[in-house]
């Protein structure tokens, strides 16, 4: 029986081991597994598909995010979590204490769950994306980026990791178009003013993509229509970066736990407490509106601390 098991493991899921390692409660974590296709399900989580992190306070030169990570991942070890570098496939929360499936078939019981499964990439849902996936259409510009040497690239989105990837892919390829549907970027400031001031990205403002083009050996260009005019183009470019935004990872707990319409956990406010005693969210899960790294691991030692207050009320 788990005093504390934590699902995920990016900021929130390892700060909310640090603290409860620290408070003696033996925490076992269920990180996930190396699959690279779907970000959600990387141990490490979304940092692991990114860059240079350059606002994690305490890092004044940067750090990439996957070294981030390790370290997080290394703090919690050295108090004594357990890590399994695995999914965990199944949720029974019909009562306590509380029974989980692992993709090895373990089945573990524990006292109090810590959800931080984060959020997942979302796609554009338009014919040839599916497609063409790997084939030119990626959702991460590190991971896939270093194909696409001296070649085209599009990149769809307005927001922070639309301008993100654009940067990186920019030093890659020869050229990057940024498609956005919107004349304004939601990005922060100072991302779009690299972006805008980067003479190897031009920005295409309007605009939607309505179908990805290619032939056997990949992508070839998208067929885009500018929202204004309803005039449709075709842009040729061996590859396309979906950077729309993200899902929140609570599916597997949509039987017991309450959500909002977008899918985020609902926990109460100033809390990372559910719906269900014993059982706290933190980090992208059940937050919509900020979504930093340091924000999910401010939850996830708020979770670690409301856990432990938990077990002492209940005795154990
Ligand atoms: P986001 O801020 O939600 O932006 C998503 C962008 O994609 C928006 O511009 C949106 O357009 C567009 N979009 C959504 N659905 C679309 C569709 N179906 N077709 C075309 N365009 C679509 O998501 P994000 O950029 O992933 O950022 C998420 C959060 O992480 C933000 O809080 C961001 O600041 C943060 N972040 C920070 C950093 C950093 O500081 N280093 C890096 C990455 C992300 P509209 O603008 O029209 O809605």
């Amino acid at each position: 029986m788990n005093k504390v098991t934590i699902i995920g493991s990016g900021p929130a899921g390892y700060t909310a081991a640090i603290y409860a390692a620290r408070a003696n409660l033996s925490p076992v974590v269920y990180a996930g597994g190396p699959a690279v296709e779907d970000a959600a399900r990387v141990a490490g989580g979304q940092l692991m598909i990114t860059t240079d992190v350059e606002n994690y306070p305490g890092f004044p030169e940067a750090v990439t995010g996957p070294e981030l990570m390790e370290r997080f991942q290394k703090q919690a070890e050295r108090f004594g979590t357990v890590v399994h570098m695995e999914n965990v496939t199944g949720v029974d929360l019909s009562r306590r204490p509380y029974h989980l499936t692992t993709e090895a078939g373990a089945r573990v019981s524990t006292e109090t769950l810590v959800i931080a499964t984060g959020a997942t990439a979302k796609w554009l849902d338009v014919p040839g994306e599916s497609s063409f996936r790997n084939r030119g259409v990626s959702a991460c510009a590190t991971c896939d980026g270093a194909f696409f040497k001296g070649v085209e690239v599009l990149v769809v989105g307005g927001g922070d990791t639309a301008m993100e990837e654009a940067s990186y892919l920019a030093k890659i390829a020869s050229k990057v178009t940024l498609l956005h549907r919107r004349d304004t970027l939601r990005a922060s400031k100072i991302m779009q003013h690299r972006i805008l001031s980067n003479p190897k990205i031009s920005v295409v403002w309007n605009t939607v993509v309505e179908e990805i083009l290619g032939n056997a050996k990949g992508m070839t260009g998208a067929r885009v229509r500018n929202v204004k005019t309803g005039e449709v183009t075709t842009l040729s470019a061996d590859g396309l970066f979906v950077a729309i935004g993200h899902q929140p990872n609570s599916q597997l707990f949509d039987e017991w736990l309450e959500t909002n319409d977008a899918g985020y956990i609902k926990t109460v406010p100033g809390s990372t407490r559910t719906n269900l005693e014993g059982v706290f969210a933190c980090g992208d899960v059940q937050d919509a509106v900020f979504r930093q790294a340091v924000t999910a691991a401010g939850t996830g030692c708020m979770a670690a601390i409301e856990a432990e207050r938990f077990l002492v009320e209940h005795g154990r």
